[in-house]
């Protein structure tokens, strides 16, 4: 189909120009609802989509076309209401393309808890994909060894143990192993299950003395994955059931997945023979995401949920939101709930309002602090501490002033701002008495480097990041 081939190029073009994060975002589901001799007319899911790629990628969506079509003048973005409409779209999955055919399946889906049934095999959540987990540098290598795995289910590591703190993705990254393998290997039966499930079923079992069926049914599964192996604590028998599997499995190069609260010499309470099973393939953790991640998830929840939430409001929630995604995301369903029953679009300052009711503790450096911490609104609120912090007017740290008691400070607002609120130099620059691009570039990167030999400066940088709970 032509227009599946030009959109395929135009997104390719795109691709290259545009963060990942960000593509993955708001390029998954998009159309081309008309194309004509000088007017290019994108389709979307929804307004609001639309306002963000109009708002953000105008200019960059224009150019990609232009690569390949240059008559085009003008690009238009409207809500596709055939968009589902599955000869019609396109869905990205990081590397290449697939069509794509989840749509239609959305009745069946079951409660994200329920276990991935073998026999039905397409019964299986589509909530948690690996397409919709966001990728950062604290879970960029659970993500990693989890697409090879769903690639190539029983070759590459196996068994894959991933383990963290509640919250960071793990049940996410398991089911999303078990939708893919599904999807690229129909033939394949895949099993999820919790370890608790696994217990419950494996004492009935017991109990009626059919144990032997029990054991069958796994043994013909492809691919095993057990969520919260640390519940099999003290339960020695199924410990002892489960490492059997195992085995049979393992030797059969059928491929397990495993999830854990902590690394698995860390779970004394099981048997030492299951543990250094846990750890014959490999073991990645999940760290807490920093700030640019927490930033993307929460606005791919409001994407997935279409929800408008304004950048300011997103970017304020990620940078005091921190310590688990499960968090983050139910601020985000408060706010939906309350726009539902208010039709008001959430503000900074409601929201501000909110967390501090909550009183969500910032925590930096992987400390818990007790106390609530004061919350960063805008630039501004990081412009202040800086100011205070080094006893200089705020017009000073602002202004042009080139002498080195000025300086520092504003390359520390600067380089707070790039990297823990993520501005853009441009964004940057306007604040700085509109300074350009390079400018701010050049002062950000001066900083990072004096920073390198500098430790006075640094840990004075950390404490205004801690002050302010960054
Ligand atoms: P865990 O099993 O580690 O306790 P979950 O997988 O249940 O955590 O994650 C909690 C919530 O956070 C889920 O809704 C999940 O989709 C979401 N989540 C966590 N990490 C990410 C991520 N990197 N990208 C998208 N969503 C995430
Ligand atoms: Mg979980």
């Amino acid at each position: 189909m032509e227009k599946l081939y030009t959109l395929k190029t135009v997104l390719s073009n795109l691709a290259s120009e545009i963060k990942k994060q960000d593509f993955l975002v708001y390029f998954r589901k998009v159309s081309i609802v008309d194309i004509n001799e000088t007017v290019f007319t994108l389709g979307v899911v929804s307004t609001f989509m639309r306002d963000n790629l109009e708002a953000r990628f105008q200019q960059q969506i224009l150019a990609a076309i232009q690569k390949d079509y240059p008559t085009i003048e003008k690009l238009e973005i409207i809500v596709d209401k055939e968009i589902d409409n599955p000869s019609n779209i396109y869905s990205i999955d990081g590397v290449g393309f697939y069509k794509d055919t989840n749509k239609k399946s959305k009745k069946g889906v079951t409660n994200h808890n329920d276990p991935i049934s073998m026999e039905q095999k397409t019964n299986a959540n589509e909530r948690y994909s690996l397409q919709n987990f966001i990728v950062g540098s604290d879970n960029q290598l659970a993500f990693s060894a989890a697409e090879a795995v769903s690639r190539n289910p029983g070759k590459s590591y196996n068994p894959l143990y991933i383990y963290g703190d509640v919250g960071l993705g793990k049940t996410h990254l398991l089911q999303g192993i078990g939708n893919e393998v599904i999807k690229k290997f129909r033939e394949k039966r895949v099993a999820y299950t919790t370890a608790d499930k696994y217990i419950t079923e494996y004492v009935t079992a017991v109990k009626k003395r059919n144990v032997e069926r029990l054991r069958q049914k796994y043994r013909d599964i492809d691919v095993l994955i057990i969520d919260d192996v640390q519940f099999l604590a003290k339960k020695e028998q199924t410990q002892n059931e489960l490492y059997n599997i195992f085995n049979l499995l393992y030797d059969d190069s059928k491929q397990i997945v495993i999830s854990g609260d902590r690394a698995p010499k860390e779970l004394t309470e099981l048997e030492p023979r299951l543990r250094s099973r846990f750890e014959w393939g490999i073991t990645v953790d999940i760290g807490r995401p920093d700030y640019e991640t927490r930033l993307a998830i929460i606005q791919e929840k409001a994407r997935e949920k279409e929800f408008l939430i304004p950048q300011d409001v997103a970017e304020f929630v990620a940078a005091n939101v921190t310590e688990n995604v499960r968090e983050l995301e139910g601020v985000l369903n408060q706010m939906i709930a309350e726009y539902e029953l208010t039709s008001m679009t959430p503000t900074l300052s409601g929201v501000a309002e909110k967390l501090k009711k909550l009183s969500y503790t910032t925590d930096i450096l992987g400390q818990t602090k007790k106390q609530p911490k004061t919350m960063i609104r805008s630039y501004e609120d990081i412009i202040d501490s800086v100011s205070k912090h080094f006893g200089i007017e705020k017009e000073g740290i602002l202004g042009e002033n080139r002498k080195k008691e000025f300086m520092i400070p504003r390359q520390v607002a600067m380089y707070l701002l790039k990297t823990k609120m993520n501005y853009t130099y441009e964004r940057i620059g306007n604040i700085f008495s509109g300074r350009n691009h390079a400018a701010v570039l050049y002062s950000c990167n001066k900083l990072e480097k004096i920073l390198k030999s500098d430790k006075t400066l640094l840990n004075e940088v950390n404490v205004i990041r801690e002050g302010i709970g960054l």
